[in-house]
């Protein structure tokens, strides 16, 4: 290979600032250094036309390598100058259209703004939590329906991902033994099929307070107060007794029907009344497991976010929540926020 043709068209298109100054210097450099190359080749004698021609070939190759690398950093250079010719900063801009925060992050963030007010401490908690905490430390026996595999999301043999934020709630108060106010929040599982009123993975809020002689008519003071905040002072509340393994007694709470002011309608199913969340005084055995041993009561509630969410603005397919539809989110911007 000729060596010194190649470093003269390398130094020489160094010098090219431009496509149209390097394609011209490689015209010339073709006509003047290529051409006369090939014309050799045609009258060179059959045996020596072959070793020429590989000759030849390998110098046109290489030119053409170094002449396609320059041309691509000229382009480079060019193209960039070219948009900031273009860059126009008085150009009008295009309508953005913005959303705003989610439904459900509203009425959570209500609900917890409520209990911050009243001193509680406002913990997110881990997703993936310990069979104990989700469940032996809740006083869930092994025939309760959640401990069963084609329920519940286990990882391992001692860990899953949580049913119920009380599972994080039985993390921070093991041990407490001084008064405890802790909120946990935050996404549960469980294995549902998805359907207007399911999902298998939803939104919740759990609530214990820990303290010496606490009866139910605390619980129904809190209680109270954050259903006529969340749905307005004119609401009427009912408590049933209920059953849950953590709590003793358990409530069921209902507030009167929104939509027809407790007169019946579809709705509430003619009843007057709608489910809303669980309560209950925490179960003795709840409070042993946490190793709590100076003080005797308890109390807790447990919110699906989910739930509020449809009841207070109406609606019937718990995927709207999720689905991100612009139109809903705009509805929600126009009316909500
Ligand atoms: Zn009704």
């Amino acid at each position: 290979m000729d060596v010194k043709l190649i470093n003269y068209f390398k130094d020489e298109i160094k010098n090219c600032s431009s496509t149209q100054k390097l394609i011209d210097f490689k015209n010339i450099f073709h006509k003047k250094h290529i051409i006369p190359l090939y014309e050799k080749l045609k009258v060179l004698p059959i045996d020596e036309k072959k070793d020429f021609g590989k000759y030849v070939n390998t110098i046109k190759n290489e030119i053409q390598k170094i002449y396609l690398q320059k041309l691509s950093e000229i382009k480079l250079v060019e193209n960039s100058k070219k948009n900031i010719i273009n860059y126009d900063i008085n150009l009008n801009t295009f309508n953005l259209r913005k959303g705003c925060k989610s439904i459900l992050t509203i009425v959570e963030e209500q609900i917890i703004g409520y209990f911050e007010k009243l001193n509680f401490k406002i913990i997110p908690g881990n997703e993936i939590v310990t069979i104990k905490n989700n469940m032996d430390q809740l006083n869930i026996d092994e025939t309760h329906p959640i401990r069963d595999k084609k329920d519940t999301f286990y990882i391992d043999g001692q860990k899953m991902l949580r049913t119920h934020c009380t599972a994080t709630t039985a993390e921070v108060i093991y041990n407490q033994n001084c008064e405890t106010k802790v909120l946990s929040y935050g996404n549960v599982y469980r294995n549902d099929d998805d359907d207007m009123t399911h999902s298998h993975q939803f939104t919740q809020i759990d609530v214990v307070w820990i303290k010496k002689k606490l009866t139910i008519n605390h619980l129904k003071t809190i209680v109270d107060g954050l259903l006529k905040y969340i749905f307005g002072n004119e609401i009427k509340t009912r408590y049933r007794l209920s059953f849950f393994p953590f709590t003793e007694p358990s409530f069921e709470v209902d507030i009167s029907c929104c939509n027809c002011n407790g007169k019946g309608c579809q709705i509430c199913k003619n009843s007057g009344w709608i489910e809303i969340l669980g309560a209950g005084i925490l179960h003795p055995n709840v409070l042993k497991k946490a190793n709590i041993t100076t003080i005797d009561t308890g109390i807790a509630c447990g919110i699906g976010i989910e739930r509020i969410v449809m009841l207070k603005y109406g609606l019937s397919d718990i995927r709207d929540i999720y689905n991100n539809d612009f139109k809903f989110i705009m509805q929600v911007k126009e009316n909500i926020v």
